[in-house]
């Protein structure tokens, strides 16, 4: 079925063709590994994966995947939706994640740019470790240094929570998230943390 014979079709309908109908499904994390913990490497960097863009949330960071409870924490002002092109990852279709919010970005963030997140601060993260995106917690912050594609030395972290990954399970919450997009759509809430 093509996008625009799914649109023609009534509210129900389009997601039930245009999206898979998925149970929940998560990826096993070990969130006690003691190297995705190194406050002393991290504070040396200065948080340099933390200045060019907001960690990715896992279904797994929330209470409840509902309307309401997702409405309740992106109110907050600290999160955003953000779209991740298919080619990206190698998906038939675009997937919506919620990820922590970049500075200067709206909450509905399709054009997500390099740029800070909202959260980092002089002295680190807002957040708790126990509180932050699985994206960010499982990172293993690493000393060494590689060079990227412009040739600039960046930091050699590696996390197991691949873009990839949290993609795969935000897949089956497509709905809610695009429900969650519209409500947002032109709203505003100041960061309150
Ligand atoms: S995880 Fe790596 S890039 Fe991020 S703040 Fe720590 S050392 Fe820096
Ligand atoms: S939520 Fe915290 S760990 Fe994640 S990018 Fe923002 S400042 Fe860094």
């Amino acid at each position: 079925m093509t996008l625009k014979e799914a649109l023609e079709q009534s509210e129900e309908h389009f997601f039930d063709s245009f999206y898979r109908k998925l149970p929940y499904r998560s990826l096993g994390k070990d969130y006690s590994n003691p190297d995705n913990v190194n406050g002393e490497i991290c504070a040396k960097c200065g948080g340099e994966c933390c200045k060019r863009c907001g960690c990715e949330f896992s279904p797994d960071d929330f209470k409840e995947i509902s309307f309401d409870y997702l409405k309740s924490q992106i109110e907050k002002g600290y999160i955003s939706i953000a779209i991740i092109d298919s080619e990206l990852i190698y998906n038939d279709i675009d997937i919506l994640i919620l990820r922590a919010r970049n500075k200067n970005s709206p909450i509905i963030d399709f054009f997500t740019s390099n740029s800070p997140c909202i959260l980092l601060t002089s002295t680190g993260c807002k957040l708790d470790y126990e509180h932050r995106p699985s994206g960010g917690k499982l990172m293993v912050p690493s000393e060494n240094y590689s060079e990227n594609f412009f040739g600039c030395k960046v930091h050699k972290c590696f996390s197991p929570y691949t873009i990839e990954d949290c993609c795969y399970e935000w897949e089956p919450h497509q709905k809610v998230l695009h429900e969650l997009a519209t409500y947002f759509f032109k709203k505003d809430y100041p960061c309150s943390l």
